[in-house]
């Protein structure tokens, strides 16, 4: 399934991607349980930002906690990978069990779902990378103090610990969505 890609990302290691995937996706639940996205924003395009920021915005107006408790990836595929033009494209589906319920932020009180029994979520996450994208370690200048120096394995300036955009290295998120058993 990764031979394609891996003829021109001969450093592409699948474990370490899936274990990346789940952890990006872990940290978007809990973005949105916590209704801050900071942990998790880097890992994302505009497009995916905006549609968790409109979520947490809504949950926000009418008062709401949305509640992923007891969260646990069951099983994680990759079900696509694709080359395109100007990045490659990973379609990875997640097998997630949780707590599916909502609070009322100020009472605390249950509204909707269920506390005792956890769900089964089947969840599409889209995965991109720019093909043209810079190495960890490599030399590069920073963007905001403009050294020209190296970036450490997290992708902070070692100078004016300034974090490098994700999507200039690594791959993001792009898209998502659940569909409930
Ligand atoms: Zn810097």
């Amino acid at each position: 399934m990764y031979d394609e890609l891996m003829k021109y990302e001969q450093g592409f290691n699948p474990d370490m991607f899936l274990t990346k995937v789940n952890n990006i996706f872990v940290l978007m639940m809990n973005g949105i349980m916590f209704q801050n996205l900071q942990s998790v924003t880097s890992w994302l395009n505009d497009n995916m930002r905006q549609k968790l920021l409109t979520m947490i915005n809504d949950l926000k107006h009418n008062d709401l906690i949305q509640m992923y408790d007891e969260l646990n990836v069951k099983n994680t595929y990759v079900r696509k990978v694709e080359i395109l033009d100007d990045r490659y494209r990973i379609e990875v589906e997640i097998e997630a069990r949780y707590l599916d319920y909502r609070l009322n932020n100020t009472t605390k009180q249950i509204v909707s779902g269920n506390s005792e029994s956890r769900v089964l979520t089947i969840n599409n996450l889209v995965f991109e990378l720019k093909k043209d994208h810079k190495d960890l370690g490599m030399v590069m200048h920073c963007p905001n103090c403009g050294a020209n120096i190296d970036y450490n394995a997290t992708g902070y300036c070692s100078f004016c610990n300034q974090q490098l955009p994700k999507e200039d290295y690594d791959w993001i998120l792009v898209d998502w969505n659940e569909v409930k058993r």
